[in-house]
């Protein structure tokens, strides 16, 4: 009676890397408008041995006065999703003309190592989103991180008392400052949870090459990263971490209204974060230039710690075999956690994406369609 969603994205949903990357390829394909295909190899190798890519796709115009740029795993694991939001993408516009003054941009697996090995962190144990910071500069503190990292991980392997150390931080601290000292970013612990590194990752190099060429201080631009693992099950929020005052702010939400929350101001699934691949976006965009993270809810977030605490415990013992039945068991709650095994969680994702790319597309345009 009422149908489903009818797109192929849906029914080709990624198993892994290598299926997310044959459909887009495919996609590619019966594209009409693609000015441009950059296939960027990374050094390392995925977890069945296949070479990696990080695939950037420019479609339409390359003198487009708005371009939309769709980012995928930029947390390795969370790409199925965001991969599948830009098969959907690039299956419509193999159907739809592109007009003359929109480009649309697609990033595929800008963490393809973790995409193909299960984590959210690249083959160095760095998070992509805390590895934005000026490493000739002193770097962010962690010292809240650094009085729980034998707790998160404990090396003697006592998870009970680790555990009771931490619910004791949590009950002194509040949730608040709890949350922030774990996953806030970190820069002492190379084994540890939200790890931001040590010098600019690949994946950052590659960005800030491709943004040195791509003029985007003379467009309208609106960016989309798209992740999983944070707030309700199923539900999209668009994440802005633009300054609370600033035009591109004030921007976002006029165009996509009480979609956008703005951690900031603690309205957010997210909190204040530093080292996010956003700020590269931000100084080289014009000051209205908006970049949203679209951030779809799964389980609760004190899962997801206990989740990342057994992959980088596993990790910190050396590189698991991906076949060990050990790994496997870590990989597929890490799986879980950040692309539940629903079909009513993928059609959400799909939807809510059609819904806000529909959006931004009519609004670079200038087309005020009632947010
Ligand atoms: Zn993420």
């Amino acid at each position: 009676m009422f149908d489903p969603l009818v797109s192929p994205a849906l029914q080709q949903y990624p198993a892994d890397y290598c299926q997310a990357r044959s459909n887009l390829l495919n996609a590619m394909e019966k594209q009409t408008c693609l000015l441009e295909h950059e296939a960027i190899r990374h050094d390392a190798k995925g977890a069945l041995g296949e070479p990696l890519f990080t695939d950037i796709l420019w479609l339409g115009r390359n003198d487009a006065e708005n371009v939309l740029v769709l980012i995928s795993a930029t947390h390795g694991v969370e790409g199925f999703a965001g991969s599948a939001i830009q098969h959907d993408v690039l299956l419509q516009l193999a159907r739809t003309a592109l007009p003359d003054n929109l480009a649309v941009v697609i990033i595929h697996a800008l963490n393809p190592w973790g995409f193909s090995h299960l984590r959210r962190v690249n083959e160095k144990g760095i998070d992509l989103n805390r590895n934005s910071v000026d490493f000739q500069q002193v770097l962010p503190e962690s010292a809240d991180y650094n009085l729980l990292a034998g707790s998160i991980l404990p090396t003697d392997g006592n998870w009970q008392a680790a555990d009771q150390q931490l619910l004791l931080h949590a009950a002194q601290w509040g949730e608040q400052r709890f949350r922030r000292a774990i996953t806030s970013g970190q820069y002492t612990h190379p084994a540890g949870l939200f790890y931001g590194g040590d010098a600019p990752a690949f994946s950052r190099q590659l960005i800030e090459r491709k943004l040195g060429g791509w003029q985007l201080d003379q467009r309208q631009v609106l960016v989309l990263d798209l992740h999983t693992g944070l707030g309700p099950f199923g539900h999209g929020e668009l994440v802005c971490d633009h300054p609370a005052d600033s035009l591109a702010s004030h921007k976002a939400r006029q165009w996509f209204n009480r979609l956008v929350s703005l951690p900031e101001t603690g309205n957010s699934c997210s909190i204040p974060l530093v080292g996010l691949m956003d700020y590269l976006w931000h100084s080289a965009m014009r000051e209205d230039g908006i970049y949203l993270t679209l951030e779809y809810g799964t389980y609760p977030v004190l899962r997801m710690l206990e989740v990342l605490r057994r992959d980088h415990w596993l990790y910190a013992q050396g590189v698991p075999d991906f076949c060990d039945p050990q790994a496997q068991a870590i990989r597929a709650e890490l799986r879980e956690f950040f692309d539940p095994d629903s079909t009513l969680w993928r059609e959400s994702v799909l939807l809510r994406a059609r819904q806000v790319i529909r959006t931004g597309w009519q609004r670079l345009l200038g087309v005020d369609s009632g947010a």
